[in-house]
């Protein structure tokens, strides 16, 4: 893989991502899709905490979600010719350009082992996943972009073959759960911005992203610091796999997306306890992709805040109101927040009467 001779990035990721004045990052192409760049854990944090609020297992559900995702994001970028022509000659070559994609997004390594594709039963491929960021979102978007190429449903199995290493078998048939919801993919409304980032002079790319360590062999980005683990998710997709869970469960998902993040920034975030801190937190967003905060005022009583061009609303909801708990030394706080019909988010936090 060619990485950046300046700043240590993947060619792959600049020449394919835009990153907006406006805090949005753009995948170009004939459909532009909107990427972020976030930390899994978190995404781990979300669906273990819903998990144990509910009382249910969610792992196949967040598959089910993550395939769905994946087989809309191959059929976008594969077009369907391209995919009638590979199912007759192979796709080997598709899938090992889809692995190598997985690296420079920072999906782990994922190899091809086995390609059969017998009729019915005899359909099997395997594949070998070292350090997934998300096991259950690796498996889902294996599944989704076999069953974009192939035209088909089918569902997946892994098994543990060593430490963070796992075999994953996908064959032809229906899904473990089948999902009601639509899935579908959330149209952003863009504002324009004025953010100016400093660029790598050679690819362009903001430097803050060159801050973080690249490694494509093992398909990890961290950060040197925090550790912290990133990886460039579709925030669509979340947004998705979340309303999917309310239209199945039946629950208020996101007021309790809200609670896990404030428990995850009350546990994970107890390093950042300045207002100053927070303030520097909530503009990094942009870089990430996640909105551009527009007003943010914060003290003692009161946190409040708005971004526009936001999205995965609820986990920034959360992640403020723990923050503000962090910072004010509260057990608790109240926490409003709101989306407009163009993509501004407002939350208030406010200290407990
Ligand atoms: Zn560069």
């Amino acid at each position: 893989m060619r990485m950046c001779r300046e700043c240590g990035v993947p060619l792959l990721v600049s020449k394919m991502y835009k990153w907006e004045d406006n805090g949005a990052i753009i995948q170009t192409g004939k459909q532009p899709i909107r990427m972020s760049f976030f930390d899994f854990d978190r995404i781990d944090g979300i669906f273990n905490g819903l998990s144990e609020m509910i009382g249910i297992p969610l792992e196949h559900i967040t598959t089910e979600c993550a395939s769905r995702n994946a087989r809309q994001y191959v059929d976008n970028i594969v077009p369907s010719p391209l995919r009638k022509t590979l199912r007759r000659i192979g796709f080997k070559q598709v899938v090992a350009y889809l692995c190598n994609l997985g690296k420079a997004y920072g999906y782990g390594t994922i190899r091809m082992l086995e390609m059969q594709r017998g009729k019915g039963g005899d359909y099997r491929l395997r594949f070998l996943v070292n350090n997934p960021h998300s096991l259950a979102i690796i498996c889902g978007n294996i599944l989704g972009a076999v069953e974009s190429i192939e035209g088909r449903d089918a569902y997946s199995e892994y098994r543990q073959t060593d430490e963070d290493e796992y075999e994953v078998v996908i064959r032809l048939g229906s899904h473990r759960v089948e999902l009601q919801g639509r899935f579908e993919e959330r149209r952003y409304v863009y504002r324009p911005g004025r953010i100016e980032y400093d660029r790598c002079p050679a690819c362009h790319i903001p430097l803050d992203m060159a801050a973080y360590r690249w490694d494509v062999e093992t398909g990890i980005i961290s950060h040197p610091v925090s550790k912290e683990r990133i990886a460039f998710f579709t925030p669509w997709g979340l947004d998705a796999m979340l309303n999917e869970l309310e239209v199945e469960l039946q629950e208020a998902i996101p007021d309790m997306v809200v609670e896990t993040q404030r428990l995850y920034a009350r546990d994970r975030l107890q390093h950042i306890t300045g207002w100053n801190e927070i303030e520097t937190l909530f503009h990094g967003l942009a870089v990430r992709g996640l909105g551009s905060v527009s007003s943010l005022e914060l003290d003692e009583d009161h946190l409040e805040m708005s971004v526009e061009n936001s999205c995965m609303e609820p986990m920034l909801a959360g992640t403020a109101q723990g923050l503000y708990e962090l910072a004010s030394g509260r057990d608790s706080s109240t926490c409003r927040w709101n989306v407009t019909p163009d993509d501004v988010l407002t939350v208030e936090i406010l200290r407990p009467q």
